[in-house]
């Protein structure tokens, strides 16, 4: 009988897509993939460095693995295996540790599955991580995380990607291009492009081969694919190429992801960032003028150090007047290896927290404000599958959530709308149109 795996992904949508490749490695080997509690003969646990508290939830996931399994091999790794080997080699129950370099030969290591009293650790420098691994998520039909671009070269203070993935790297634009081919012939609908960088996506081998505006073109013409969002981009890379080029587009989406992390110009000095407020308000001015409609989605950091009260209500009131639909807003917190962690003025656990809960506010209002403008629009809706309470969600292209009673045969379908209200928990509520867009 086949071997058993299942996997445990924590942090980004990068992470997610490559547990979905690590997957396919294990079933091109033979092996069954299953759900975590169906006793399976491997774990793969895939970490992230940015989550809190990532050594705790790991050591808590590898115990729940050992009760559901006692003898099966526990492997981690991710962004936390190549920061940490050591710890994570020390926690109990965990067979071998994978490094960046390490993870995608990870069939290749696991040569027998007998747990060994010494655990085993693959963790080659990060540097070394220089080969672009390419991958997309499957398992959700109705969209897929499809990443190409791994890895940072900028050194933003607070950050430790560029430690934990290594040097700007990039997949191929014709191999960016096969794999949509083929996700839009498994019936997904839409790709969401992911990369740690990636606005600076065209680095092959340390040399820029290309350029994110051509990746983007030659994304547009691949047929079967409704839908492409980006996932997030760096402000100094969304040039005007690229967001003329979305108002227009047949599949690129009216939604951008920009992170700003501080409205103020000191912090934002400290943070080693690469622009200025100025430029980022120029960035939603000019989406603003060619899609009004455009949803624009904020990173935003609170308590990094030397944030003065002043420097926050700087970023408060900047991100008050800015045309923007939503915040992700970050607890800034200290991460060993980072210049921040070294910097002075620190900020207060209560004043962190403070901020952050002042900007979820702002969120929700942002949000809202949004939505309203939306209300009495048509728009098309791609339907996911989840259920609660007796009601399904969607998106529109300019990510407005909407719910509708569920209908299983509305499930990975795109259909016109019409926005209505907003219903009290947030959601916008819908009706049926007949009428057919034209993007
Ligand atoms: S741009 Fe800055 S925050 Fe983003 S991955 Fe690179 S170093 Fe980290």
């Amino acid at each position: 009988m086949n071997k058993k795996v299942a996997f445990y992904t924590l942090g980004c949508k990068l992470n997610y897509s490559e547990t979905s490749s690590i997957g396919r490695l294990f079933t091109q080997a033979g092996f069954n993939t299953v759900e975590f509690s169906d006793t399976p003969d491997v774990f793969v646990i895939n970490t992230c460095s940015v989550t809190e508290n990532a050594d705790k939830k790991c050591k808590k996931i590898v115990k729940e693995a050992l009760k559901i399994s006692p003898n099966a091999y526990v492997t981690i790794v991710g962004c936390y295996a190549q920061l940490k080997p050591k710890e994570i080699a020390e926690i109990p129950g965990v067979d071998m540790v994978l490094g960046a370099a390490e993870k995608f030969r990870i069939v290749e290591y696991l040569t027998d599955l007998t747990k060994n009293p010494k655990t085993l650790v693959y963790n080659q420098p990060v540097s070394e991580a220089n080969e672009f691994v390419p991958s997309f998520s499957f398992g959700d039909r109705t969209r897929t995380f499809l990443k190409v671009q791994d890895g940072c070269d900028y050194s933003c203070t607070f950050c430790t990607i560029p430690l934990a993935r290594g040097a700007s790297r990039s997949d191929t634009i014709e191999n960016a291009v096969a794999q949509a081919v083929e996700i839009a012939e498994s019936g997904v609908k839409e790709i969401v492009l992911t990369g740690v960088n990636l606005g600076d996506f065209g680095i092959r081998n340390g040399n820029r081969e290309d350029k994110f505006f051509d990746l983007v073109k030659a994304l547009d013409e691949v047929d079967g694919i409704e839908r492409i969002r980006i996932s997030s981009i760096e402000p100094n890379l969304l040039s005007d190429e690229i967001i003329e080029f979305v108002s227009t587009s047949k599949r690129f989406v009216p939604h951008f992801h920009i992170p700003l992390q501080s409205g103020s110009d000191k912090i934002l000095g400290l943070m080693r960032r690469r622009y200025r407020r100025d430029l980022y308000a120029s960035r939603v001015a000019k989406i603003k003028e060619v899609m009004p409609h455009c949803c624009i989605g904020v990173d935003v950091i609170v308590g990094f150090p030397g944030e003065t009260r002043e420097d926050f209500v700087d970023t408060y009131n900047f991100l008050n007047e800015l045309d923007v639909s939503y915040l992700h807003v970050f607890t800034y917190s200290e991460r060993e290896n980072t210049p921040a962690a070294e910097m002075t003025g620190t900020v207060p656990g209560s004043a962190r927290a403070d901020r952050s809960k002042m900007l979820h506010i702002l969120s929700d209002k942002k949000r809202r404000a949004f939505y309203e403008t939306q209300l009495g629009k048509a728009d098309e809706v791609l339907f996911e599958g989840d259920i609660k309470d007796g009601f399904m969600h969607g998106f529109t292209r300019n990510y407005v959530k909407v719910k509708a009673k569920y209908d299983p045969v509305l499930v990975n379908e795109i259909k016109t709308v019409h926005l209505t209200t907003i219903s009290s928990d947030g959601d916008v509520e819908i009706t049926e149109s007949a009428e057919v867009l034209v993007h």
